[in-house]
């Protein structure tokens, strides 16, 4: 018998697991690797496995919004942090941990505790009752993310972060190409002469192109391709060209509204339309990289290079990143969870990391850690109170709980926008007073919890 079941034993759960464990709550944890199952990022079976960089990122607690949530997970005993300082490494003022030491000592932790089971196997649909937590991640496993869609509506869930292609600003040809933005609307802080790179299409190159995008050879998704949603905004350029040869020019590639001066007569002395044109919008502060607006793409990285190439005036186009799709499961949380991680329409089921829209391994662990937290306060009887939102763990959760905007919803790090802002101090002090007043109030807010045995 167990007083909690932890679906998915990655960082937010091994995190949620330790904290109801140390007040003395029994906890089963479901993780489907070790059981023949794996995810398209995870490469062990080892629980709190780091997918892709092995950094914690700035452990800087006076000046960085990252390194203030160590502070406070570390003030909250968190097993993340506790077995990050066993296997780190070193990296200058960020930290940094040897994965594999890092996993196998979650792992240990947990396993040797008496008030934690860690079992292998899949769930595939949400518990009906029982103090649950899900915490699956980005990868959620598609039988569960079915049965989350189910709870929550089809729209409540999205499935993919899209990426466009990066290209490398002095690899364009501007001979061929020009800066404008449509109908000349430029945003004021822009230091050219309009937003946007645009390269201009004849019809017969637009046709091409559209045909090579058609026939363009893709990358299979490993599993779950059919009846996945694509939402707006991140819908692949050749899933929009198949709807009908001209859906493209009247999305991403509509010509209007910009004059290609390449191409004048004395009745268009500034330029004519051209039939279609494929724009590109500043990528960094420097300038230096502009990415391709809309086109997302799965097409595999070759077969961009080589299609993308015919564009008119990135015939030479040197690309910084190129374009991909992947999965990337997150609820519209301010929209169906309560202030304190529950579904509102099923409040014995909590979610806590990536799949309540943080984005980061430090971020996820924070949502398991006050999602652990807040199961414990359910379970004692006692009421919860979150972290001020001067702290950040406050305005992480506040952020994902209702704070944000619940329409463009998108995952997000910690950082100090999310805290209520300090105008009256000078910029050069001011993450130093985002920091202090974070750990005072943050100090008040431990005063006002019960003693956890040690
Ligand atoms: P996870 O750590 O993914 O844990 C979820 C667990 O649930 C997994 O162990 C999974 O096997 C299990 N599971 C899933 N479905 C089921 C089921 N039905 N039944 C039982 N178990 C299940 N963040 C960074 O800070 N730095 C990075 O470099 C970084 N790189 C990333 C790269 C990729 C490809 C992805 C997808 C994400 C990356 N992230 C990165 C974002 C994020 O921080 C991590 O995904 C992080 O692991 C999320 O923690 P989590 O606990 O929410 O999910």
């Amino acid at each position: 018998a167990h007083d909690v079941h932890i679906i998915g034993g990655g960082l937010a759960g091994s995190e949620a697991a330790w904290q109801l464990a140390r007040r003395g709550f029994k906890v089963r944890l479901s993780e489907m690797r070790g059981a023949g199952e794996m995810t398209p990022a995870h490469q062990t079976d080892g629980l709190a496995e780091l997918v892709c960089s092995n950094s914690f990122r700035s452990d800087d607690s006076d000046r960085n919004a990252v390194g203030l949530l160590h502070d406070e997970m570390r003030r909250l005993d968190s097993i993340i942090m506790k077995a990050g300082e066993i296997a780190r490494v070193p990296a200058g003022s960020a930290m940094a941990v040897d994965r594999d030491v890092f996993s196998a000592e979650v792992e240990r932790t947990l396993v040797e505790h008496p008030n934690v089971t860690v079992v292998r196997e899949r769930i595939d649909a949400l518990p009906g009752d029982g103090l649950t937590i899900v915490a699956t991640g980005p990868l959620t496993a598609a039988k569960l993310a079915d049965s989350i869609v189910a709870a929550t509506g089809q729209d409540r869930l999205a499935f993919f972060d899209a990426i466009a292609p990066i290209v490398h600003r002095d690899s364009i040809d501007m001979d061929v190409c020009w800066i404008q933005s449509r109908w000349n609307k430029r945003n004021e802080a822009s230091n050219e002469d309009g937003d946007y790179i645009n390269c201009p299409m004849t019809k017969d190159q637009y046709l091409a192109f559209h045909q090579g995008l058609i026939d363009g050879e893709k990358t299979a998704f490993k599993e779950w391709e059919e009846n996945t949603p694509y939402f707006d905004g991140c819908m692949p350029i050749e899933v929009m060209a198949a709807r009908g040869v001209d859906t493209l020019r009247y999305g991403p590639m509509k010509p209007v509204g910009l004059d290609n001066p390449n191409d004048t007569t004395p009745e268009f002395p500034q330029g004519r339309w051209p039939y279609a044109v494929v724009q590109l919008r500043q990528d960094n502060k420097l300038g230096t990289l502009w990415n391709m607006v809309g086109f997302q793409t799965k097409l595999k990285h070759g077969a961009q290079v080589e299609l993308f190439r015919t564009i008119p005036g990135l015939q030479n186009a040197e690309f910084a990143r190129l374009g991909g799709l992947h999965r990337n499961t997150f609820l519209n949380s301010p929209m169906v969870l309560d202030r304190q991680m529950r579904l509102k329409d099923a409040p014995h089921i909590r979610f806590a990391g990536q799949i309540t829209g943080c984005e980061g391994y430090v971020e996820s662990s924070t949502i398991g850690l006050l999602t652990g937290m807040m199961a414990a306060a359910e379970l004692s009887g006692q009421e919860w109170t979150s972290p001020p939102r001067t702290t950040a763990m406050g305005a992480l959760l506040s952020h994902i709980t209702g704070d944000a905007e619940a329409e463009t919803y998108q995952p997000m790090n910690v950082n100090f926008g999310l805290f209520p802002p300090l105008h009256d101090i000078g910029k050069k002090q001011r993450k130093e007073a985002y920091t202090s007043r974070g750990k005072d109030d943050f100090g008040e807010w431990l005063k006002t919890l019960d003693a956890v045995p040690a």
